[in-house]
């Protein structure tokens, strides 16, 4: 049995959990990843960022205090 050389052209990224999430505020555009410079708030028991630009809150995925 020999191994294909060309198999490996077709093998996808894994880019299904990024160690590093870039979050994107959907109001003004600004981007920074979730580690970055986030405001990060609890509401309603979960953890969300809220932009330092704007203020407008988004969806946080990938924040250190959202694993369990
Ligand atoms: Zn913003």
């Amino acid at each position: 049995m020999s191994v294909p050389a060309t198999d490996t052209e077709r093998a996808p990224p894994p880019d299904d959990t990024p160690p590093k999430t870039t979050l994107y505020c959907s109001a003004c555009g600004h981007e920074s990843p979730a580690t970055g410079d986030w405001l990060v708030r609890e509401r309603d028991g979960r953890t969300v960022a809220v932009c330092p630009v704007c203020r407008e809150t988004i969806a946080a995925r990938g924040l250190a205090s959202d694993e369990r």
